[in-house]
């Protein structure tokens, strides 16, 4: 799997592993003005991680905020299965 893709709406995604619990969650970078509770990064192998922050919580060093793709596709059933 590609990390990076675009969903069917147009939006360039990124598919990060979430941790905890590994799974596929596709991200994408907030645009200006939009929140994100998301911090990404790379973990120790080059893959693409991320995990929620908490209300307040602030970025580690190497951290990227991100925004969960479900909270603004029109799609967003589909990832879901
Ligand atoms: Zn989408």
């Amino acid at each position: 799997m590609s990390e990076r893709a675009v969903c069917k709406c147009g939006a360039v995604i990124w598919w990060a592993r979430t941790i905890p619990g590994g799974r596929p969650m596709p991200v994408t970078v907030p645009a200006e003005g939009q929140s994100g509770s998301l911090a990404v990064r790379r973990d120790g192998s080059g893959s693409l991680v991320c995990r929620q922050l908490k209300a307040g919580g602030e970025l580690e060093p190497g951290e990227h905020t991100g925004r969960a793709h479900w909270a603004d596709c029109p799609h967003a059933g589909d990832f879901r299965g």
